[in-house]
This record gives structure tokens, sequence and C-alpha cells, in this order.
């Protein structure tokens, strides 16, 4: 029996499957029959909720005495662009210069691609790991995320598994690989404020209440003092307005109402909550603020509305997991990871609250671009870093 012990191979397989969100477009079922000869039991339980698409998920576990490893990740991907622009078709997995093209190449089939090829290796040479392994795969990182991950640990937790450790494949390493772990994430919260003003003529400021004036300091009390300066282990926090609109075409009309959208990326010295109770004081010691506003006798009336989710804030401590792979990383590239808390949200917000999970993948620089590739230099590189890895933490 061959094994998938080819990254390559496996990443081509999984690259001509054209998986957009939330489209399963076949690569589900390409890595079920990477993983099946393995011994891994598979299952694809599809999730829905009202107002989204139905997603199929995949959970894969081989069982052994010894504690527990999830590897994380999705075969969904982002769309493709125009495919005119593609210097090499993005679902056909051509190679030129040493480099696999497609969409998905490293963010995060590639991903996949070596771990399941670690796993091919570490088993041809070891027998089965003394442990269970489990896949947790989601078609939903890349579109709004809510028949994903969230859904897939609360359905694999309520029959009973649990996990001992997590590696999230996601791209982490900014320029080469082995560039950086990724051990904690910020958190983020997004919120709309209205400034409910009174319409009027512009030559008649007095007999009108102009939202904007308001929506400025609103938004100058955001902006400055800055939230903190950062922490041991995080960046500071960043408030940055996303929008502000008014939609008033007219020049000599003062508009009714205003609106300013903002998002946050949080550091540990917040919860969602506390900065979220800080934000509605800064908003409402502003709303008194009548410098801009000298006509007016009342503080702005305003409305704040949260609109997404909020990203929880994490850091991994667990000692063990992040010598093992940081250990693994150094021994296949020569150099020390950095250890960071940097960049957006990953699924790893959702595992934070079933097992410490740390974050370690290829080179994130064509992700989500036109030419999206991957060296193959760094697929070997990666595979041989997850064998390693294997070996060590199951040590
Ligand atoms: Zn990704």
């Amino acid at each position: 029996m061959t094994l998938p012990i080819d990254p390559a191979a496996n990443l081509a397989t999984l690259i001509r499957c054209p998986s957009v969100t939330p489209a399963e477009g076949g690569a589900l079922s390409a890595l079920q029959a990477m993983l099946a000869p393995m011994g891994f039991g598979v299952e694809r339980p599809i999730f829905s909720e009202a107002g989204t698409l139905d997603v199929e998920n995949l959970y894969a576990r081989l069982s052994g005495n010894g504690p527990h490893l999830m590897f994380a990740g999705h075969t969904d991907v982002v769309p493709v662009g125009d495919e005119a622009d593609w210097t090499h078709p993005p679902f056909a997995a051509e190679i030129a210069n040493g480099e696999m093209f497609g969409r998905g190449a490293v963010d995060m089939k590639g991903g996949i691609a070596c771990f399941v090829a670690a796993l091919a290796r570490h088993i041809e040479q070891h027998g089965a790991p003394k442990g269970s392994v489990s896949l947790l795969i989601t078609g939903d990182e890349e579109g709004p995320s809510i028949n994903g991950s969230g859904k897939l640990l609360e359905w694999a937790a309520a029959k009973g598994e649990n996990w001992d450790a997590a590696v999230v494949g996601e791209p982490t390493n900014p320029n080469a690989l082995g560039d950086m772990i990724k051990i904690g994430r910020r958190g983020s919260i997004s919120g709309t404020i209205t400034v409910h003003g009174r319409q009027g003529h512009a030559a008649y400021p007095h007999l009108a209440d102009n939202p904007v004036r308001a929506l400025v300091t609103l938004c100058d009390a955001l902006l400055d003092p800055a939230f903190d300066e950062g922490t041991t282990d995080f960046q500071a926090t960043n408030l940055e307005i996303t929008t502000v609109d008014v939609g008033n075409r007219a020049t000599n009309v003062i508009p009714a109402r205003a609106t300013a959208s903002f998002n946050i990326r949080f550091n540990d010295t917040w919860t969602a909550e506390t900065l979220q109770a800080e934000v509605h004081n800064r908003l409402d010691r502003a709303a008194e603020d009548l410098r801009l506003r000298p006509h007016a006798q009342e503080p702005a009336s305003f409305d704040l509305i949260w609109t997404e989710r909020p990203s929880h804030v994490f850091l991994t401590r667990d000692e063990k997991l992040i010598a093992a792979l940081s250990g693994s990383i150094e021994a296949v590239t020569g150099a020390k990871p950095a250890l960071s808390t940097s960049g957006g949200t990953s699924d790893a917000r959702f595992i934070k609250d079933y097992c410490p999970v740390v974050e370690f993948g290829l080179v994130g620089k064509t992700m989500h671009m036109v030419d999206e590739r991957v060296a193959l230099s760094d697929l070997e590189g990666l595979t041989k870093i997850y064998e390693r890895f294997l070996a060590d933490w199951f040590a």
C-alpha cells in the first residue's frame, strides 16, 4: 500500500479541487482518500444555520494509546479573481521554476498536504503514533466561519473527543519557512456609531444640529489617547476607523445623520467586554464635549451597534508544545522561530477553548493573491518539520 508521503503530490491533488468557500469541490473527498489508508476514521458533518449556506467539514481520527494531538485547518479557498491575471491556471497545480502555482498553495492546502505527508512518513518509519491524532478540517474558514471550526469542535466534543494540544497549519511565516510561530492572537471587535442631528440650511447652522460635528469629536475620542502601549506578548491595541458615511450630495444642506464604523485589534490588557465598556465611556464623555457644537445645549445624540461577534484575545502557554514545535523548526531550518501574536484572527480562536494551540505553516507572502504559489523546497521543509514535531511530541 502506498501512503501519501509526497507533499507536492498531495498538494497538487488538493489544488485541483476548486473548493472556493462554501464549495467542497472534491477537496474533502481527496483528503479522506489520503487519510483512510493510514487507518483514520473519517466523518464529514455538514453544518447549517439560517441565513448562511451549508458547509461540509471533515473530522478524521487515528486512535492510539497516549496523548491526543489535533491538526487543524481548512480546505476552502478564497476566490481567484480574474483567472486571466494568473500566469498559471489557479486550479491546475502547475510547477514552474521550483514553485507550484494554485489557489490554496499556501493558504492552506499546502499546510494540510505537508501534515498528511509527515504523518504518512511517521507511520512508514515508526508505525502508528504513540497516541491519537485527529485532523479537524473545515470548509468555512475563508467565508463567514459560522458553519466551520466552531461547530466542528462542539460536535466532536459532544461525542466525547478531547485533545491535549493542537497545531493550526495556517501560513504563519512572513518571509521564509521557520520565521514565525503564532502562540496567540489579538482579539477583534467592530462597531458602528450613528449620530442623530437635525437637518437644516447650511447658511443657518444655529437652526440645525450638524451630526458631522459631533461625529468628529466622537471619532477623535476613540483615536486619542491610545488604549495601551502593548504588553510583553502583544503589540499595542489599535483602533481603525474603517468608514465614515454621510451620503449628503447637497452643499447647502446640513445632514440629519452621520455614521462611522471602526475595528479594534486588542491585546491581553483587555477583554472584549472591558474594551467595549471603555469605548462606551469615551463616547459618552465625548458626546458632552460641545467645542465643535457651539449652538448646541444638549449632549450629542448617538447610538453604537457592535457589528460582529467579538473575537477573543488568547495566549498559549504550553511549554512542551511550543518547545517541540520550535525545536523541530530549528533542527530543520537552523534558526529559532519568533514566537508572535501579530496578525489577524484565525480558527485558533475557537480551538483555544478546548486545548493549547499554536500555529505554524508555510510562507504567507502570496496568500489571497493572484499567482498564489509555494516553493517545492518549502513543502519538503515543512513536511520535515511536522515529521520531527510528531516524533518529538509523541516521544
Ligand atoms: Zn487560511
